[in-house]
């Protein structure tokens, strides 16, 4: 597909075209990933964050929230609790948190490894240091998610400011992580202020050419505390072909890039699941996505975790656990039983 088919897809609202789009990217997923929907646990462990995203709620100057760090040992709980729902990977998730060291976060996979053998293990701390992502490697890391967000170079610097003297390079960190190993994972916002449709179309773009194992784009949420999210935010220019963050873009984008990446994993993600708590997951999984990833984080620190608001109000469905399961039944699917690892490198099926 080239940008400007992209643009047009992203631009039409004409509900009989838009059910061809998902039709389409339907059959595409069916053909490439086939049925099964891979379950990955998330395990948020820790709201402490070094970085001044303009976006997010973690930000270092959100003075309001109260920070957390899990324990090793409350992570192996949450970890065990992967296994005991029948969860093929685990998702390690955190603010840029520097005391997380790198030789603590080594030794936590390495005793998941020990405990849970066969589980994949996927780990979304920011952006680290070149050691530090080998070392976790070595350790037995499988994945890494790490979204460029937009790849728009002047929005990015906008909304997602380097570090001191040192500029952020999230391309240049996923070509190392995929150097070193890891199946990497990347994905959009949805609907940045000034965020325009070109640009979301070279996100989709950059994701085949990223040659991406994962792809998790999700609708930008406003976080009230945030410069993006009414603090100051009358100073974010708006684009001129300024893209929603609605819904209905979110599932252009997850079928788009199934279309465009069709044997990639693509998740269905909870931002979309806030915007929709009673059918956004399955639809995003009935428009192309093959993964969801469930909350583990414990109850006392779920509602800390707030790169966005919302989140919270999902908590009652996902503590039942069969419900996930039984949600990926009513729609035809089956849930995994593996790791589910990418299906991009792996040999085309013969026939
Ligand atoms: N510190 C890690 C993990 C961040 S949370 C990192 O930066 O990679 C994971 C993702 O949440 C981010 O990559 C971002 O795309 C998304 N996110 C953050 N704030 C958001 C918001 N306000 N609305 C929607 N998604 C948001």
């Amino acid at each position: 597909m080239q940008r400007d088919e992209i643009i047009s897809w992203l631009r039409q609202d004409d509900p009989s075209a838009l059910e061809r789009l998902w039709r389409l990217a339907d059959t595409v997923r069916q053909e490439n990933v086939g049925g099964e929907v891979h379950l990955r646990g998330l395990i948020e462990i820790s709201s402490y964050c070094g970085r001044s995203c303009a976006y997010c709620g973690l930000r270092i100057e959100n003075a309001l929230i109260r920070r957390f760090r899990m324990s090793e040992g409350e992570i192996l709980e949450c970890a065990h609790e992967a296994r005991r729902l029948g969860y093929g990977t685990v998702v390690l998730q955190s603010g840029e948190d520097f005391a997380l060291d790198a030789g603590k976060v080594a030794r936590l996979i390495r005793r998941i490894k020990n405990e849970l053998p066969g589980m994949a293990v996927t780990l979304s701390l920011g952006e680290r240091e070149p050691e530090e992502l080998a070392l976790w490697r070595e350790s037995g890391a499988d994945r890494y998610l790490l979204r460029f967000e937009t790849s728009n170079r002047e929005l990015y610097d906008r909304i997602h400011p380097g570090l001191g003297d040192k500029p952020s390079d999230r391309f240049l960190i996923l070509r190392g992580l995929r150097e070193l190993g890891y199946e990497i994972g990347s994905g959009a916002l949805i609907g940045i202020p000034g965020q325009s449709y070109s640009d979301l179309a070279e996100d989709v773009l950059a994701f085949d050419r990223l040659d991406l194992d994962m792809i998790g784009s999700g609708p930008f949420i406003p976080h009230p505390d945030t410069p993006l999210g009414g603090l100051n935010g009358a100073e974010v220019p708006r684009a001129e072909n300024q893209v929603p963050n609605d819904e209905l873009t979110a599932y252009k984008v997850i079928a788009l890039t199934r279309i465009v990446c069709p044997r990639a994993n693509i998740p269905s993600t909870t931002a979309l699941a806030v915007l929709n708590r009673e059918s956004g997951r399955e639809l995003g999984l009935r428009r192309g996505a093959n993964v969801v990833m469930p909350n583990l984080t414990p109850r006392q620190y779920r509602g800390l975790y707030t790169i966005y608001p919302g989140k919270t109000c999902l908590n009652e469905v996902e503590n039942y656990p069969g419900a996930i399961r039984e949600k990926i039944e009513a729609i035809g699917r089956t849930a995994g039983t593996g790791r589910g690892d990418s299906p991009r490198h792996a040999a085309p099926a013969m026939n």
